[in-house]
């Protein structure tokens, strides 16, 4: 069913020789960095618990921005205030109240109301937003035959046990919804299924998640480890856009999940919240490619890590489960053993609420993991240990340590994880040590002899000012921010060297201090 007008259209899709449903494909050639569709807003969006507090409800500002710069596309001095019926939901302006009210809120608004203390799942709320819109008529009937045709996956979910918790909690939504006069039990609970099985993420534009969406169009698009596609939003607005060039007729991908994780991994996450085996271009060719690939051969590890892989399958059952399988001789066992350990200390810290605990914990692994001598420096979950210790370290006000992370992300990881230059991600970091290195240099660090934050940062802004609009389009407020900023830093630095010749030589100096500071 080709769609005219549109550079996409939905066909069945076959993936490694395997029939994957419904996919999305490239109705002509396309650039890479251009947009293949953009939808003003999801059919459903659903902020977590903590983030209502702090988000708009309506045009997802994040008025608390975590770390430095990701506030970016937020005026600065936004307030949320909350509704003054369910004090569950804020809104930045009357603006966004209304829309919200009139997208449907004013159905569920007074059911919420004796709830309004009690913690519901972004999923049950979401779930409600789209039962009381169809109850009132606000879902047309083309969007809910999109919405009832997306896989379920009921069966799935009784397979694995899972089925009775969504049945309670599609309880909870039919009730607060009031709408089990209109849909029955098993609807609810399908719908309830069909939420956590399509859903993605929103997110700011610089990646900070904030919740759930559902999108009846977008979610067609099938997963690839090796995606060529990505979706950047902007409060509500999703954009679908071009990683590669893509031809005519191909079909088009985003990851579901992290790509960056190894092979065994990936599959795991894939089937357990998606329910299928990945058949994509870089699964087809194993677990050989860099996301296995270790600093050492097993049987190379020190006799020390030999005795703490040895204990940790002793003690530890989930040692051996098959997340972690690298193979069947006693060192590969040991490995694996480690990796178990290591991703458990991930999600010891994902866990933490508190920045100097977190940032603990983050240490005692990042020191487990390079002692080990198995992880190079892009190896999961090395990256995400590094990452999640420069949020915190943000959050804790240890800015000058958040430096020298940053400057390591960006020498040896950011180039492997994300080798195109306009990745999404890759712009997204790279934004975040800018704006570190501006307030460093605003408070006069001094983070190496010879180094001139003021410049790092203007080089970095530049980076970013080129590369957003491709990652984001040259209309996003992220890449206009960004552009805007270089034009403000290139004026005072002009006005500081006299001249481009001699402030273009002084980054260059920079640039090389830079790549040191990173070894
Ligand atoms: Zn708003
Ligand atoms: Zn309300
Ligand atoms: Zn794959």
């Amino acid at each position: 069913m080709a769609q005219r007008n549109h550079p996409y259209y939905i066909s069945e899709s076959t993936i490694g020789g395997h029939s994957a449903g419904k996919g999305f494909f490239s109705s002509q050639n396309v650039n890479s960095g251009e947009t293949i569709v953009t939808i003003r807003r999801p059919l459903m969006a659903s902020l977590e618990s903590e983030r209502l507090r702090d988000t708009c409800a309506n045009c997802y500002a994040w008025t608390e921005g975590s770390s430095i710069g990701s506030g970016i596309c937020v005026k600065e001095g936004t307030t949320v205030s909350a509704c003054a019926g369910c004090k569950r939901f804020r809104y930045c302006s009357k603006a966004c109240q209304k829309e919200a009210w009139n997208r449907g809120h004013k159905h569920e608004c007074k059911n919420l109301k004796p709830v309004a203390d009690r913690e519901l799942p972004k999923a049950v709320l979401g779930c409600m937003e789209i039962l009381v819109r169809r109850k009132h008529g606000l879902i047309d009937d083309q969007t809910w035959q999109l919405l009832c045709h997306l896989e379920s996956h009921v069966d799935d979910f009784k397979e694995n046990g899972n089925y009775g918790g969504i049945e309670l909690m599609a309880m909870g939504t039919s009730q607060f919804s009031a709408t089990q006069d209109t849909f029955s039990k098993d609807f609810v609970a399908a719908m309830y299924a069909r939420i956590l099985s399509n859903s993605m993420t929103l997110v700011t534009p610089t990646f900070d998640p904030l919740g759930i969406l559902l999108d009846g169009l977008l979610c067609h698009i099938n997963h690839s480890c090796d995606p060529n596609t990505y979706i950047v939003m902007d409060g509500p607005q999703m954009q679908l856009r071009a990683l590669r060039d893509l031809k005519k007729d191909e079909e088009l991908f985003i990851s579901y999940i992290d790509p960056t994780m190894p092979f065994v991994r990936r599959q795991s996450e894939l089937q357990q919240r998606w329910f299928f085996t990945c058949r994509c271009s870089k699964c087809r060719l194993g677990p050989g490619q860099q996301e296995d690939a270790w600093a050492i051969k097993p049987e190379a590890l020190s006799s020390q890590y030999k005795k703490i892989s040895d204990e940790e399958i002793k003690r530890n059952e989930q040692a051996e489960d098959e997340t972690n399988y690298t193979g069947d001789s006693v060192d590969e066992r040991r490995v694996a053993a480690l990796e178990a350990k290591a991703f458990q200390l991930y999600d010891e810290e994902q866990r933490q609420s508190d920045p100097s605990e977190a940032i603990r914990i983050i240490e005692e692994a990042i020191t487990f993991c390079t002692e080990s001598a198995l992880w190079p420096a892009h190896r999961q979950p090395l990256p995400a240990f590094r990452d999640d210790l420069i949020v915190n370290q943000l959050a804790a006000a240890n800015y000058e340590a958040a430096w020298f992370e940053c400057a390591k992300r960006h020498r040896q990881i950011i180039p492997k994880l994300y080798p195109q230059m306009h990745h999404p991600l890759r712009v997204a970091q790279t934004w975040q040590m800018a704006m570190l290195a501006q307030y460093l240099a605003s408070v006069g660090a001094e983070v190496a002899l010879g180094a001139d934050l003021a410049l790092i940062a203007a080089m970095l802004i530049n980076t970013v000012n080129v590369i957003a609009r491709m990652s984001h389009g040259a209309e996003n407020p992220f890449a206009r921010q960004a552009q805007l900023k270089f034009l403000e830093v290139e004026e005072e630095l002009l006005g500081k060297f006299g001249s481009k010749d001699a402030m273009n030589k002084a980054i260059q100096r920079q640039v090389e201090l830079l790549a040191k500071m990173g070894e």
